[in-house]
């Protein structure tokens, strides 16, 4: 039975080929080696599967690779994180969770640190919040499965956005460091610098029209600072826009009004679906003309429970209540942790 099976396997084999010969013929040698290699491979399968009913390499057969969730070393997520949900219920994380981009804004208190995890697995950190929220972030860090950060992005060298990334890159591998080209006589800064030259790293601009090389769809582009000097410190800082799919996240750092203008004059791209609001809410980011620019559904505001900064500002809270925002707040709703699939950004 089985042999005749085969037998008439070869057979229609071989009038496929007859039939198929003509355009093989006509391509090259090599083309036409892989053809017959091809050919030989299935009927061995074929056979195989004859010899063995229900137990043949089918396509989803035992060659497949572990999913990735399984084949990483074990991680205690913290209760009620979207991590634990995938690594203990999730029957397929793989599937689920493929192509997935996950941004988490961290509570640090008043500061900022941010987490991007993307689809592939790489990591990146913009700014890790102060000196004393360092352990912190640290700590979310191991409780993120962040192995390594591939990318290291000091926004501009405040305190309460550098403090603790010394701390960070003294306990994670570190692909790239992105600081602007400007300095701040601080001790946390001379650390920041000090962490980076003892790890043998090196710092790269971050400059408008520098690009991070990320891969897995995932384009990220820094459009501040443009300019060679500025008058106040924030407007220095590093921003990042970065789309995944159809989706984007626009990260600003403490960028006040002056670099709100310049990027607005520079017409780069500004749309973004989630905007990090610019120094915490402060009155003098988040201007009318650069919110109608980035036309975010979403906005998150880095800030500390009962600051002394009085932030966020309510004119820049009606700002955004007018232009129809969602606002969400590290001091309120603690870390956020916004998820686009490339198509929508999913917010908690
Ligand atoms: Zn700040």
């Amino acid at each position: 039975m089985m042999t005749l099976s085969i037998l008439a396997l070869l057979v229609a084999v071989l009038l496929t080929v007859n039939s198929g010969w003509y355009f093989i013929r006509r391509a090259g040698k090599k083309a036409r080696r892989q053809a017959l290699y091809a050919l030989l491979a299935f009927i061995i399968s074929v056979a195989a599967a004859a010899g063995h009913p229900g137990g043949g390499p089918g396509p989803s057969g035992s060659l497949q690779s572990q999913p990735r969730s399984q084949a990483q070393a074990p991680v205690q997520a913290p209760a009620g994180t979207p991590l634990s949900r995938e690594s203990q219920t999730n029957p397929s994380p793989r599937r689920e969770e493929a192509g997935k981009l996950r941004v988490h804004f961290l509570d640090v208190g008043q500061g900022d640190a941010i987490l991007v995890q993307l689809p592939g697995g790489q990591n990146i950190l913009i700014d890790a919040g102060t000196n004393e929220a360092g352990p912190v972030v640290v700590q979310d860090l191991k409780q993120y499965a962040v192995a390594k950060l591939d990318y290291v992005i000091g926004t501009h060298p405040h305190e309460d956005h550098i403090g603790g990334l010394d701390q960070v890159i003294n306990t994670f591998p570190v692909g790239k460091v992105y600081l602007p080209r400007v300095t701040n006589n601080t001790a946390s800064y001379r650390e920041l610098l000090l962490a980076i030259k003892n790890k043998g790293l090196k710092v790269t601009e971050a400059r408008a029209g520098v690009s991070i090389p990320l891969g897995d769809g995932v384009q990220a582009l820094f459009i501040n600072p443009a300019k060679k000097n500025y008058d106040d410190l924030n407007d220095w800082s590093a921003v990042l826009r970065l789309t995944y799919g159809q989706t984007s996240f626009l990260f600003t750092g403490d960028a006040g009004s002056a670099a709100e203008e310049e990027m607005l004059a520079s017409h780069q791209p500004l749309r973004a679906d989630v905007l990090k609001v610019a120094h915490h809410g402060s009155r003098t980011a988040t201007g009318t003309a650069f919110l109608k620019a980035v036309a975010p559904a979403y906005a998150v505001i880095s800030v500390g429970k009962g600051n002394d900064y009085g932030h966020p500002h309510a004119q820049t809270l009606k700002r955004l209540q007018q232009a129809g925002v969602k606002v969400y707040r590290t001091d309120r709703d603690g870390t956020i942790t916004a998820v686009s699939d490339g198509r929508e950004v999913i917010m908690p």
